[in-house]
């Protein structure tokens, strides 16, 4: 009803910035200045886990956070659009949490542009997987915001869809304020592949909206790797930051 309501106020209503809510030309999702405050995942980042180092290190830009070091992710390489925080913070709160749906859209085609921009390009033949919801979460929601960016990364690379090779087995706590342990706790024998046949011998790409500590990547891509992908690289619309 609400979303109904939504799309109908849509058509008379100036659009919004999802940020500041300035008024923007639909189908910008940000004002000029919100988007030209976001911080772009292909810069200064860990080659491992798309970590964006807000201050380049020493020693180069592309070397491999402290994380991948001590403890490298089973997928291959990660790329974030951008660095979470500041506007795009802002407005992926009011997409998943308010819930607007019609932010979506706006959402993924900046974080296409922003991989595009990167030269980021997927191997031959990718078959695209998001990080799936709880049932429970997607009735809430009405969407699961990893599902809206995979399949946007997909039409733009061209790439296989495959929604429903990854499902989760069981509701997860909220995240935040836990540590990397805790989190890793949190999701660990949460996913199971379901439709193995679909990913097997194929490199994969794993989409999610946002990666904070990698620990929902980490274990997604274990069980995408488990079910006999060729390969599994990680793709987010934003990921935390470090300073
Ligand atoms: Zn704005
Ligand atoms: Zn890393």
């Amino acid at each position: 009803m609400r979303s109904i309501l939504n799309r109908l106020l849509a058509l008379v209503l100036p659009a919004r910035c999802a940020a500041c809510a300035l008024e923007v030309t639909a189908p910008s999702v940000l004002c000029a200045p919100c988007a030209g405050s976001l911080v772009p995942g292909a810069g200064a980042s860990c080659p491992g886990c798309g970590l964006v180092y807000l201050t380049p290190p020493a020693g180069g830009c592309d070397h491999r956070c402290g994380d991948c070091l001590r403890d490298p992710p089973p997928f291959y390489r990660a790329r974030a659009a951008f660095a979470y925080g500041g506007a795009l913070a802002d407005a992926i709160a009011r997409w998943k949490n308010a819930p607007d749906h019609t932010l979506g859209p706006g959402l993924a085609r900046l974080m296409v542009a922003a991989l595009a921009d990167g030269g980021w390009s997927p191997p031959p033949g990718a078959v695209v997987v998001p990080v799936p919801s709880h049932r429970r979460q997607l009735r809430r929601r009405g969407f699961n915001p990893a599902g809206v960016s995979a399949r946007a990364v997909a039409r733009a690379f061209g790439l296989a869809w495959e929604p429903g090779a990854l499902a989760l087995q069981r509701p997860l706590p909220p995240s935040k304020g836990l540590n990397r342990k805790s989190r890793m706790r949190r999701v660990r024998g949460a996913y199971a592949a379901v439709q193995c046949g679909r990913i097997q011998g194929r490199p994969v790409v794993l989409v999610d909206d946002v990666m904070t500590t990698g620990a929902t990547a980490r274990e997604a891509a274990r069980v995408i790797l488990r079910a006999g992908a060729a390969s599994c690289e990680v793709v987010v619309l934003a990921r935390a930051p470090r300073g």
